[in-house]
């Protein structure tokens, strides 16, 4: 006992000195800082979502300003998640001159809204300059963090951010709304299994992949420092092939940066948990325990933005890229998602035929929601960075599938395969009855083909393995929830539809209800199974076989994109009260603006490099090499001519080749079409990668992959 209590006691201290969540204003600090009366209310409001009193806002203030200025902090700042999908801040000092004299002010208004002169944000048509405010307004279930930079500190205010006329021009506010969809969704459906009302929750994991290069090498790549991605370079000899970087030894200068990297979320109260190496050489990964979805997608943000900041430090660059290298892998980054209901997570197969039968219904409420929407999940995760990846035979093809699974894709096959409604009890040997067999125990997918999958189930989740490294976790999240949200809103509503549901005292139900339920389920699995593929997603022949389903692909993001300019689609959005037709059409806009940029960024970026750099570079070798023949054949020299006169071919044909594909990729940029600008931008990097090879080491002018990746 006595020794028991000491252990706990060090535990404790060895919590602390990780100093986990000392720059929150979380449970603790409110409990410090605030009256009992006001921290149970503003409790309230962050566990159970409870509206916030507004008479308690000045109190809430005052308290958090003393907590931050203990902190070392000066300003304050609306931190939010504008359209950019980077997050957004404009600072104002507690500072505050009172009949002249200097006092530290901060009031309940201060917190609750703000009025950034925002008007330079995408709002894709939303607001134009002269109604140019913006509106940010405290979220209570985000709790505000303190940043830290060189000798000074900001207290950061978690926030959604809307136009005057109450509509979205952020991320968060539609990721709100569509939990709400979800909420009222998953009750309706509870209740119609005779479970008490109680709280729908999400949750989120996003494992962050990202690559590290050192800042040496960073400054000399102009590709790099504009577009994160590198435009030219060709394959250096060692890759990925050997697989030796996945899980291996993690070098002592990244293992440095790592735990200053975990210090510093620990701090911010994220719980960053794994760290390895991943597949692609530079390229690691760091995953967080799961989260309240909301918290957790604000904590990506953090993470990305620590990652950026510790590198510097560490005289290293975090590319977040999606496909900083050609030929090795690129980053994702996994969004492990699931639904809990009173704690509970309905994801979780359960031990019993009633914990089954919920599971059940949410699985193919899931592989509904998935196969009839897989052009929004698609749409979800359309960007330049993520078209070079996805599909690229190393991350999930941009085909939405599901996997399931072998033992549970059979369960799903036995259910659709099943008597209907002839009665739970009633079913055919060997088929699953709903509500009375009870499921065998799933192994934790222990194969790699899940993988290869975009979606796959693994175990108690959903892992959706398409967004790429550098997205904002919300906008795939707030498409996932709402889809789901209807799936389950129609599965609810059949079930009430059939009669057989409200009969039941709470924890039971009848033979009746499962029967329903399971034919219910096994009508959804006729249309909807098409969906699930539990095969390997990087074969060729998946494509073959997936258009024969009808499912959907759009390997390219424009294409993609238009999935959010379609009616039935922004009348799903505004059904569930997540975007309104014109919020939903912003975004469309937003993202193909978006994409656009970026593309003819690239675009000059690469012709300027080739022109200003790569160009004078193989004239000068090709000069010194005619310069060498002439002068040898002038001395009659006989040796070494033909190698020369090789060499001068080879350059002189390339150098016609690059000036060939400078002025193609101009072209292309004077017009407007993106897929133009991009086989450009494919054929010019060719010609420059394959001269790589013709020009000496020491003159090429930028660092090579064999240096990048390997040297950091
Ligand atoms: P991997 O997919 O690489 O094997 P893990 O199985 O460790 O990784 O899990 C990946 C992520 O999934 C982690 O962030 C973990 O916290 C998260 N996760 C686990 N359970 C859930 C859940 N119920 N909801 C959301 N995320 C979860
Ligand atoms: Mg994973």
């Amino acid at each position: 006992m006595h020794l028991r209590h000491q252990k706990g006691e060090k535990m404790n201290e060895a919590i602390k000195a990780t100093k986990f969540g000392a720059d929150v204003f979380g449970a603790e600090a409110i409990k410090e800082y605030l009256p009992k009366d006001t921290a149970k209310k503003l409790q309230g409001t962050i566990e159970r979502g409870e509206p916030l009193d507004p008479s308690i806002a000045g109190e809430v203030a005052h308290a958090m300003k003393h907590w931050a200025m203990d902190r070392g902090a000066t300003h304050y700042t609306h931190w939010f998640l504008p359209m950019t999908g980077a997050t957004a801040e404009k600072h104002d000092s507690f500072l505050e001159l009172k009949n002249c004299e200097p006092i530290m002010a901060f009031s309940g208004k201060n917190l609750i809204v703000g009025e950034p002169d925002a008007s330079s944000f995408p709002s894709g048509g939303i607001r134009s300059t002269f109604e140019a405010r913006g509106y940010t307004a405290w979220d209570p279930t985000s709790p505000a963090f303190i940043k830290r930079h060189g000798n000074g500190a900001t207290l950061c205010i978690p926030t959604a951010f809307c136009a005057y006329t109450g509509e979205a021009l952020d991320k968060k506010t539609p990721l709100l709304r569509s939990m709400q969809a979800l909420d009222k969704s998953v009750k309706r459906l509870m209740k119609l299994f005779a479970l008490p009302e109680a709280h729908v929750g999400c949750t989120l994991g996003a494992e962050q992949e990202y690559f590290l290069i050192s800042k040496k090498y960073w400054e000399k790549r102009p590709d790099l420092v504009m577009t994160g991605r590198t435009l030219f370079g060709a394959p250096s000899a060692k890759g990925q092939q050997l697989e030796d970087h996945y899980f291996g030894t993690i070098p002592e200068n990244v293992l440095d940066f790592m735990n200053d990297v975990e210090r510093a979320l620990w701090s911010l109260g994220i719980p960053a948990k794994t760290r390895h190496n991943e597949v692609a050489p530079a390229q690691f990964e760091l995953a967080p325990q799961f989260e309240e979805l909301n918290l957790a997608t604000d904590h990506n943000m953090l993470v990305m933005d620590t990652l950026r900041n510790v590198a510097e430090k560490h005289g290293l660059k975090c590319l977040l890229h999606e496909k900083p290298y050609a030929g090795v892998n690129g980053s994702g980054k996994h969004n492990n998602w699931s639904v809990n209901y009173g704690g509970r997570n309905l994801l979780d197969p359960g031990t019993n035929p009633q914990e089954n039968a919920i599971f059940l219904t949410m699985l193919c409420a899931i592989i509904e929601a998935v196969d009839k929407h897989a052009d929004l999940l698609r749409a979800s995760v359309a960007g330049a960075g993520n078209d070079h990846r996805l599909g690229a035979n190393e991350a999930p093809p941009a085909v939405i599938s599901i996997y399931l699974g072998d033992q549970l894709a059979k369960v799903i096959d036995q259910i659709q395969k099943g008597n209907g409604g002839k009665g739970a009890g009633g079913g055919k040997k060997g088929m699953l009855r709903i509500g009375v067999d009870t499921l065998p125990p799933l192994p934790m997918d222990a194969t790699d083909r899940n993988r290869t999958s975009p979606f796959a189930f693994t175990g108690n989740k959903f892992e959706f393995r398409a967004p790429g490294s550098s997205v904002c976790c919300a906008g795939p999240m707030t498409v996932l929830n709402t889809i789901v949200a209807e799936a389950v809103d129609r599965l609810a509503a059949e079930l009430e539809a059939s009669g057989t549901t409200g009969k039941a005292k709470p924890g039971e139900h009848t033979a009746a209800f499962h029967a329903a339920l399971q034919d219910i389920l096994r009508k959804t699995l006729a249309a909807h199974g098409r969906v699930v593929f539990n095969g390997n997603g990087y074969e060729v022949g998946w494509l073959k076989e997936a258009e024969k389903r009808g499912l959907p692909n759009s390997p390219t993001s424009l294409e993609a994109l238009e999935a959010f300019s379609k009616k039935e689609n922004a009348a799903l959005f505004e059904k569930y009260g997540v975007l309104s037709a014109r919020e939903l059409a912003s975004r469309h806009d937003i993202f193909l603006e978006e994409f656009v940029g970026k593309v003819r960024i690239e675009g000059t970026c690469e012709r300027d490099l080739a022109g200003e750099m790569i160009l004078p570079a193989v004239r000068d070798e090709y000069a010194a090499t005619l310069d060498a023949l002439v002068k040898a054949e002038k001395l009659g020299v006989l040796s070494g001519t033909a190698a020369l006169k090789e060499n001068l071919v080879e350059l002189g044909s390339g150098l016609d080749a690059l000036k060939a594909g400078i002025r193609n990729l101009d072209e292309a940029l004077n017009g407007s079409a993106c897929d133009e600008i991009l086989a450009a931008m494919r054929t010019l990097r060719t010609t420059v990668d394959a001269l790589e090879h013709h020009v000496p080491d020491a003159k090429w002018p930028l660092p090579k992959y064999r240096e990048m990746l390997f040297l950091y």
